[in-house]
């Protein structure tokens, strides 16, 4: 039984979403820990956080995989958009303490210009700071496409954050759409991207998957999600993916353009594919 949801609305608290992940078949999910396009975080609420941890544990969910706001830019040029980020960043991880044992997963950022680098670093010395060693968090870099001066479109990069930061409280989620925009071929040779995978940054970090489709052509740099199936990866890969045997047991979560509807029946889709 593979861990397999999708993206959810977090308004209405994390209860709510773990009621409506059991209605679509999902036993993992992610949600933004913010709006997603701006800054605001809602109230805690402890109450919400306790039943939710006790129902995921009734319910064998697998780890969750929360999402940082696409705005979170760590290795933005302005100091101080960058000092107010990174305290983005260290209020998301303290609020995650909430949901212990889940993950945190964000794009590493875009270095605009100011090289790969000196990206990195910024991204380094944010985690650093932010990353408290009692939080029961780990954050995950997702690999990105390589769109613009994005980092972490390349494995190297995502493993110099790691050895940068130092603290296995870092993984990555692969981002099935950006590796493959991103030169990866998975539909040719997904042994082949799991082995250069785990020669550059080790199998052990892997901690989350995104499955996406993509509407783009392999190394097209773009980053544009398709449905399952409906893209230029197809079938047959996800097939491929959700048997693997190196894949197993991590979450696999959904960022297709669906509605629940939507959503509901690729998870099906794919349940029906697992051997
Ligand atoms: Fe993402
Ligand atoms: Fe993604
Ligand atoms: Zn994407």
């Amino acid at each position: 039984m593979r861990y397999i949801g999708c993206h959810l609305s977090a308004s209405g608290g994390n209860v709510a979403m773990i009621k409506t992940a059991l209605s679509i078949g999902a036993n993992t999910f992610a949600f933004f820990t913010r709006n997603p396009r701006g800054s605001k975080a809602k109230p805690e609420d402890p109450a919400d956080c306790a039943a939710a941890v006790e129902m995921l544990k009734q319910n064998n969910f697998g780890p969750l995989v929360a999402h940082a706001a696409y705005t979170m830019n760590l290795c933005t040029a302005d100091p101080d958009a960058r000092a107010f980020t990174a305290s983005v960043l260290a209020d998301d991880l303290r609020r995650m303490a909430a949901l212990p044992g889940n993950f945190y997963n964000f794009h590493p950022g875009s270095h605009v210009g100011q090289g790969m680098e000196t990206g990195i670093s910024q991204i380094v010395d944010a985690l650093k700071k932010a990353l408290e060693p009692q939080y029961p968090v780990t954050v995950l870099l997702e690999s990105m496409a390589g769109k613009g001066s994005e980092v972490g479109g390349r494995f190297e990069e995502l493993r110099a954050i790691i050895d940068g930061v130092g603290s296995d409280q870092v993984g990555v989620c692969l981002d099935t759409c950006h590796i493959w925009d991103g030169g990866y071929d998975i539909v040719n040779d997904l042994d082949g991207v799991l082995a250069e995978f785990d020669r550059v940054v080790g199998l052990d970090r892997l901690r989350a998957l995104h499955l996406n489709d993509s509407k783009n052509v392999h190394n097209s740099h773009k980053d544009r999600h398709e449905c399952i199936g409906d893209g230029n990866l197809g079938l047959a890969t996800f097939e491929r993916i959700i048997n693997h045997p190196l894949l197993a047991g991590i979450p696999m979560i959904l960022e297709t353009p669906n509605e629940l509807p939507g959503y509901q029946k690729e998870i099906a889709l794919l349940r029906s594919m697992e051997k």
